[in-house]
């Protein structure tokens, strides 16, 4: 079952996730009024179900029989992709899982990256019809590896403010995807810094130099962390290359200390949010994440400008950004205290992880 460019897969068989609890709570009406009546209209097989609870979309779909169907589409943000994949990772046959089933998203939730990037739209009815029409495209999957832990990330990782910014503002649902640039804003105006350490498997760096800029002489030395080594269940999915967080750095690799950072922003597809085309130069199996670090010690005003940077295109431009294509990574946070990392706008703890790309590992429809 090759993945093709070809004509476009008529009559799709699709397994309907709703997320009853994504965005503002209308997605069970957004499925009824303008996502199923296109999907019944191209005679597609519907089978759909409403998630329960956070985590239910990955065991749902850890059970399903995927052969029976082209496409998983989850109705919700980003969340429900999330576990859909982690979902499809988990089986006995993930790396064919992976290949055979394509996820899509329609945009119902808060945070509709995959769809924006995908569909091209945040319509839902429009979504649907991209849907409808979808090819069959690779897409780079990552392995991340925390604690004891291995799961997978589909869009981006974040520490610092744009993890804070998403996760610290989910009392905000209700303000839709502003809640993001609220909560980024509030947090621009505190200057906070997250100490780190970092190890990046680099591809291509915009400007190798400014590594420099991060470290001052004062640097301690990265804090040695739990030595246990527990590998990962890698049933059915490629090997880590790298090892995991819990591994000894790979030769390669230099942990370079970023005392003044101020944010660490991972990602696989261009568009974070509607207004934000964030990742300009990332392509879904290029085989690398595109990751850019800001410092945290900048002038408030030099902060707004980079925000308006985004949409100007001269954002990668600016001093305090660095831009680099990496294959894999680790970081190391310093204060283990508190914060915030965000995979897929998913909060996990606030402990050092590694990242590793499979290139082209997923499966989405795309334009
Ligand atoms: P949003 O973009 O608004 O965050 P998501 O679809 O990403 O919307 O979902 C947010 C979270 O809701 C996900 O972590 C998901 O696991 C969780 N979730 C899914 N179904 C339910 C439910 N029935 N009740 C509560 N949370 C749920
Ligand atoms: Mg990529």
């Amino acid at each position: 079952l090759d993945r093709a460019y070809g004509a476009s897969q008529r009559q799709k068989r699709i397994k309907v996730l709703v997320n009853p609890f994504g965005g503002k709570g209308t997605a069970q009406k957004l499925y009824v009024r303008e996502i199923e009546p296109i999907f019944a209209a191209a005679r597609c097989e519907i089978d759909a179900e409403r998630t329960k609870y956070r985590g239910h979309a990955v065991e749902l779909v850890e059970n399903l029989e995927t052969a029976a169907f082209d496409v998983i589409a989850c109705c919700s943000g980003d969340g429900v992709a999330h576990e859909v994949f982690n979902g499809l990772a988990k089986k006995k046959d993930a790396a064919r899982a992976l290949t055979q089933t394509a996820v899509v998203q329609l945009p119902c939730g808060s945070g509709n990256a995959m769809s924006l990037n995908l569909n091209g739209t945040d319509s839902p009815s429009l979504a649907a019809l991209a849907v409808v029409k979808g090819l069959r495209t690779p897409l780079d999957l990552v392995s991340i590896t925390q604690g004891d832990k291995r799961t997978i990330s589909f869009l981006s990782q974040s520490v610092g403010i744009v993890a804070e910014s998403d996760l610290g503002t989910e009392h905000l649902r209700w303000l839709g995807s502003a809640r993001f640039t609220y909560g980024f804003l509030v947090r621009l105006i505190g200057k906070t810094l997250y100490p780190a350490d970092i190890a990046l498997h680099v591809e291509i760096d915009n400007k190798p130099g400014i590594r420099e800029a991060y470290s001052h002489e004062t640097s301690q030395a990265p804090p040695t962390h739990d030595p246990r080594v527990i590998p990962p269940p890698t049933d059915g999915l490629p090997s880590l290359k790298y090892g995991t967080v819990n591994d000894a750095l790979p030769e390669s690799w230099t942990l370079v200390p970023h005392d003044t950072l101020g944010n660490f922003y991972a990602g696989n597809m261009a568009y974070m949010s509607p207004d934000a085309n964030f990742f300009p130069a990332s392509l879904p199996s290029d085989g690398c994440l595109d990751l850019i670090r800001i410092a945290g010690d900048i002038p408030r005003l030099m902060a707004v400008k980079s925000l308006l940077a985004i949409e100007k295109g001269t954002f990668f431009d600016m001093p305090h950004v660095n831009y680099a294509k990496v294959s894999a990574y680790r970081i190391i946070p310093r204060n283990q205290a508190h914060g915030y990392i965000s995979i897929d706008g998913e909060r996990v703890p606030f402990e050092p992880f590694q990242a590793e790309v499979h290139r082209g590992l997923g499966t989405v429809l795309s334009r």
